[in-house]
């Protein structure tokens, strides 16, 4: 473990936030404590664990390392990650309609590329952290992805017309510093997308330390629009805009499964509520709900379009 200062700020200033479970992998001994600075407001884990020590909280069933299309994932989840790939896709094409070359930072198991190639009118390439993730990805798509951190990938300058980064910039340990190393590889006029959990949605403000936008150990920031748009603003791109809705469910069937083994529900009623989330009706039939939040910028995912300036 190691101590750290604010991120955003360079303050050693802050007030605790809340301790919180690896509700995730379901490891009730091992906690994270947030903290939130005093000075800039940005909330992330102090002490936490080093780049060395992150590696064993990512286990082989590390839910966004495992093949969407493989074991048995429901018919509604599956329907929703297709969705949630063609919405991933559409953020590309709307922020650089003119196609290009696009870096996934994070790819994971490289369906997001996959799925951004298959649009068609983009050269597409993924960095990923872990090696045998890495391997796979390239087995099964037969992508172009470099393992290891951005930084050892030392892309030259200018290189992308778009960057993403899906459920990233809240798992590094510098993301200043990962978002300044963007700016230098994005061509000017080129794009970043990022998502991150929203902590100022209704499900964080619902759920409180089981809300599933804050998975610890794992999640080393969490980032409000404020101090978003602030680390974006330091590493030199300019915010275009915010939206939030993108995941609400599947957040949401998350939210719940945790508050409730947190709090010893019965695994009847635990299988029955399950039941009832999972099922396409219910889906169907909370759409209004789950609109509305995210509408009003309150969805639990926060995607921030910024872009490179042009030079003058
Ligand atoms: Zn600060």
């Amino acid at each position: 473990m190691e101590t750290t200062v604010c991120n955003l700020c360079g303050a050693d200033d802050a007030t605790e936030f809340a301790v919180v479970p690896d509700l995730l992998l379901d490891r009730p001994t091992v906690h994270a404590r947030l903290v939130r600075c005093n000075q800039c407001g940005l909330v992330y884990q102090n002490p936490r664990p080093t780049p060395a020590e992150i590696g064993e909280h990512y286990p082989p069933s590390y839910e966004p390392y495992a093949d969407p299309r493989a074991g048995r994932v429901g018919q509604l989840l599956r329907r929703a990650y297709a969705y949630g790939m063609a919405k991933r896709t559409r953020y590309v094409t709307q922020a650089v309609p003119q196609g290009g070359r696009l870096l996934d930072l994070g790819c994971a198991t490289g369906t997001f590329l996959a799925a951004v190639r298959a649009h068609g009118g983009w050269q597409v390439e993924g960095v990923e952290l872990i090696d045998e993730v890495a391997q796979a990805a390239r087995a099964r798509h037969n992508l172009k992805i470099f393992s290891g951190t951005l930084e050892d990938a030392a892309f030259p300058d200018d290189t992308f017309d778009a960057i993403t980064l899906w459920d990233v910039l809240e798992h590094v340990h510098d993301p200043v510093a990962t978002l300044t190393e963007l700016h230098r590889i994005l061509r000017p006029g080129g794009a970043v997308i990022i998502r991150v959990p929203n902590l100022g949605s209704w499900d964080a403000a619902l759920f409180g330390k089981y809300w599933a936008g804050l998975d610890a150990p794992r999640h080393l920031t969490v980032y409000t629009r404020a101090t978003l748009r602030q680390s974006l603003v330091q590493a030199g791109l300019r915010l275009e805009h915010f939206s939030t809705g993108i995941g609400s469910y599947v957040t949401f069937v998350l939210d719940v499964k945790f508050w409730m083994n947190a709090h010893a529900v019965a695994p009847q009623t635990k299988t029955r509520v399950s039941k009832i989330l999972l099922n396409p009706a219910s889906r169907l039939a909370s759409a209004p709900l789950f609109y509305i939040p995210s509408a009003l910028g309150m969805g639990p995912a926060l995607v921030a379009v910024a872009r490179k300036p042009r030079l003058a």
